[in-house]
């Protein structure tokens, strides 16, 4: 499909008719004597290209979000050649940087207002930048892998009280609703986790880079012991589940920031999935946890959710 008749007027008008290339800025639209009157050499290059073997057609980006608007730049023919021939030169990344820059100058200068909605889209830019901070994006693997062992890094936990502070201090400015909900979403559910973890666990002995559980002390009876286990069952549990619960909200917010600030966003990483190599809870499954939106639904959904995800991660 190519782009839509809404979404090419979109394209044309947050271009204002020029090339969005830096420095081009080509005019698009031209008059000529002829009887045609006016005519145009405008170019909707896709960033991510319509097929997997176009230029920039790699990704995990799906067919219908690659013939969206947000994934086309308005280019002259001179331009769009140069970044078709040359995809290591210009990637995605670096064409969407054009577009926004472009789309930003216009509106600026333009005065369409449009300098209040940039300033909101850096919020959300800036705020996602300190999640990913905060939620250990860049060492997902060794996180995620620990916290699946009921192991957990210290400075983990510890990151559940700075998204609390951000949770409580943050003015929203509500411009992209769906977002703020998403992100919202996924804090909640890693200070969740976070809180449930700390409940049960306490520092390694000798070792306060990292958590572990609480449960058994020197000394019990027997009696004891057998009720710590069984506590530490239910504690390990509510872990896994609420491992589970998080991974689907950021898979979740992943996918509302591609339709809403970025098409090209962490397309490279594709998913957040819970690597299982050691079997520890999916007997050697890595888990991919669909993106979802936990809607505020009946109680009794809610209770099904939570038994399906118990009986998924008992430990065996
Ligand atoms: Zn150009």
């Amino acid at each position: 499909m190519p782009l839509s008749n809404a979404d090419t007027k979109v394209l044309w008008s947050n271009a204002a008719g020029l090339c969005s290339f830096p420095d081009c800025k080509e005019l698009l639209v031209r008059f000529s004597k002829g009887k045609d009157g006016f005519y145009h050499l405008g170019e909707m290059a896709h960033l991510t290209a319509r097929s997997i073997k176009g230029p920039r057609g790699k990704g995990l980006l799906s067919s219908k979000a690659r013939d969206r608007v947000e994934n086309h730049i308005l280019l002259c023919p001179k331009c769009h050649t140069i970044i078709d021939k040359d995809p290591d030169e210009f990637p995605i990344e670096l064409l969407l940087q054009f577009k926004l820059a472009h789309e930003g100058w216009v509106a600026e200068t333009l005065h369409l207002n449009l300098e209040k909605r940039s300033s909101f889209l850096d919020f959300y830019f800036d705020l996602l930048k300190t999640m990913e901070h905060i939620l250990l994006f860049d060492r997902w693997t060794w996180m995620i892998d620990h916290l699946w062992r009921d192991l957990s890094p210290s400075e983990v936990i510890e990151s559940g009280a700075k998204v609390r502070m951000i949770l409580l201090k943050t003015i929203w400015p509500g411009t992209i609703p769906k977002l703020e909900k998403a992100m919202i979403q996924t804090l909640q559910y890693w200070s969740d986790l976070c809180l449930h973890f700390a409940s049960g666990a306490r520092y390694r002995d000798g070792d306060a880079a990292f958590m572990i559980s609480d449960h058994f002390y020197k000394g019990m009876s027997l009696e004891e012991r057998f009720r710590a286990e069984r506590k530490q069952e239910k504690w390990s549990n509510g872990n896994g589940q609420r491992i589970f619960t998080y991974v689907a909200s950021l898979n979740h917010l992943v996918n509302v920031v591609r339709a809403t600030l970025s098409p090209a966003y962490r397309q490279d990483f594709g998913h957040f999935i819970i690597p299982d190599e050691l079997g520890y809870r999916n007997n050697g499954h890595s888990v991919y946890t669909k993106p979802h939106s936990i809607e505020p639904s009946s109680k009794k959904k809610a209770v099904q959710r939570k038994e399906r995800a118990r009986r998924k991660y008992s430990p065996k």
